[in-house]
């Protein structure tokens, strides 16, 4: 069935949080932008993909609209396999990560949502099963940076049902806030974003012990410096996770090692799409490294990582954006229940389209 057209389709959602403006890449996020990917077949049939992301959209969108459109418009869109992998051969010169692959991951999830529609079955059913119908979900706060503010943010992350916590701070204080605020019986992650050097790393590790942190996530600068992973994961008192910038399955083989990982952190909008997921998954298993997929996301990532998710045990919670939203993508599908899980969505393909109402009240492009 032949990909009759391929648009990217931004939409800026409102949000609050407990803390200051913030954001990533030295730019504030006054509202959280997802770059949906509609691709459309010659028969009628819509699949929806998402590529990443936030303030690097516009080079994404240019890859997508430039380079990846032309290649693969008019191609079977049921040769998910044949084409993503000429697609890659294509491209590589423009970048084996970055803008060019996710453009990439947001054509593969679409693919694979339009194969699960043309099947009837959820994607998780055509990779092989669904092992687990709902997943337990963890509220993945912004760097709120204020003691008491963190303070507060664990509490509401509480009164909302979650169990599981990650914070995005790198001080002790902060860490220690948490913890006095959340309790002994919830999981406490801290994901650093790469800022310290193996010595560095490896004593904040030790001053975070008293916090009994389930992950310690991207400790080291740079994050190519597998080896100062892997003495860190040999001396610290925590484990270790990592993964969601390494951009492609063989980039992730070096990190694949128990000795250098606990959790490999593959990012959906980031790494490939499914396809390339799936090979990351079926690494971690063979070296008893879990997976921690980093799904920060509200539209069509945030379903791919739920029906990826649901076929493995090696993934045992996923990354909720821990804001508040003003708006929803798909309704009520893919929001954290009353019980801190997630439900893994059964309708054919990712599980839901967005809503077109959504669209037309949130979208900037
Ligand atoms: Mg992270």
């Amino acid at each position: 069935m032949k990909i009759e057209s391929i648009e990217a389709i931004v939409l800026a959602l409102p949000y609050t949080h407990e803390g200051p403006l913030t954001g990533f890449g030295g730019h504030d996020w006054p509202v959280l932008q997802s770059c949906l990917v509609r691709v459309a077949t010659e028969d009628g049939l819509v699949g929806w993909g998402e590529c990443f992301g936030y303030t690097v959209l516009p080079a994404s969108i240019a890859v997508l609209d430039n380079l990846v459109a032309p290649l693969a418009i008019g191609r079977d869109a049921t040769d998910i396999a044949g084409l993503m992998e000429e697609l890659k051969r294509k491209l590589h010169i423009f970048g084996r990560g970055g803008p060019t692959q996710y453009a990439l991951s947001g054509l593969d999830i679409a693919l694979w949502d339009l194969a699960g529609k043309r099947a009837g079955l959820p994607v998780a059913e055509l990779l092989g099963g669904r092992q687990k119908t709902a997943i337990p979900a963890y509220t993945s706060l912004l760097k709120l940076g204020e003691p008491a503010i963190v303070a507060r943010g664990c509490e509401k992350a509480l009164e909302q049902g979650f169990r599981e916590l990650k914070l995005h701070e790198t001080t002790v204080e902060a860490v220690a806030a948490a913890r006095a605020a959340l309790g002994d019986d919830v999981e406490l992650m801290v994901d650093v974003n790469c800022p310290w050097r193996f010595d560095e790393a490896l004593d904040m590790a030790h001053r975070f012990e008293p916090y009994r942190l389930k992950w310690l996530e991207e400790p080291v600068w740079p994050p190519e410096d597998v080896e100062g992973l892997r003495r860190l994961k040999a001396a610290a008192p925590v484990d270790l996770a990592a993964g969601e910038n390494i951009p492609n399955v063989w980039a992730f083989q070096p990190y694949i090692d128990a000795s250098v990982l606990n959790y490999v952190q593959p990012s959906v909008t980031k790494v490939g799409g499914i396809t390339e997921m799936m090979k990351v998954i079926a690494r971690a298993e063979f070296v008893g490294v879990r997976v921690a997929p980093h799904s920060p996301y509200f539209g069509p990532g945030l379903l791919a990582t739920l029906q990826v998710a649901a076929t493995t045990p090696l993934v045992s919670s996923i990354e909720c954006f821990g804001v508040r939203l003003g708006d929803t993508v798909f309704g009520p599908v893919g929001l954290p229940g009353a019980d801190g899980r997630i439900e893994v969505p059964t309708a054919p393909g990712l599980g839901a389209d967005p809503d077109p109402g959504a669209i037309a009240r949130l979208r900037i492009n």
